[in-house]
């Protein structure tokens, strides 16, 4: 069986496939600047993604620990109903999480807390519009 070949989308030539790499429209051979050029930026960006990734799973989370802890407290929404509302592998950490704080009821303080910046929240809000 022969060698499969394929032309180089740079320098034109016939070389074997296990060569090039693909690159743009076609393939071209890997020493090429250009082609190692892209094969880094490609890693850059899948490490961007993978960083990008980890950071918004960590902004869900603490995101959904403070939704759960603020609706319990102040509506009373039972927590398994707004831990469905939550992924499925997020739950662990956020339930976790929530036992870690204390439980899903705010204390005193950040009951306080929590209070005012909704207040302040509000009036930005107002001077805003
Ligand atoms: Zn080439």
């Amino acid at each position: 069986m022969p060698i499969k070949t394929v032309e180089c989308v740079i320098c034109k030539e016939e070389v074997t496939k296990r060569k090039t790499l693909v690159y743009k429209d076609g393939r071209a051979c890997r020493e090429h600047q250009e082609v190692q050029d892209a094969v880094l930026e490609q890693k850059l960006k899948e490490e961007q993604d993978i960083m990008w990734a980890k950071a918004d799973q960590a902004m869900r989370r603490i995101s959904a620990v403070s939704f759960i802890r603020c609706y319990h407290t102040f509506r009373g929404v039972p927590v398994m109903l707004l831990m469905s509302r939550v992924r499925k592998d997020d739950r662990e950490w956020v339930a976790d999480k929530i036992e870690e704080m204390g439980g899903p009821i705010m204390s005193g303080e950040e009951t306080i807390n929590a209070a005012f910046m909704a207040s302040h929240i509000a009036k930005r809000v107002k001077e805003i519009e």
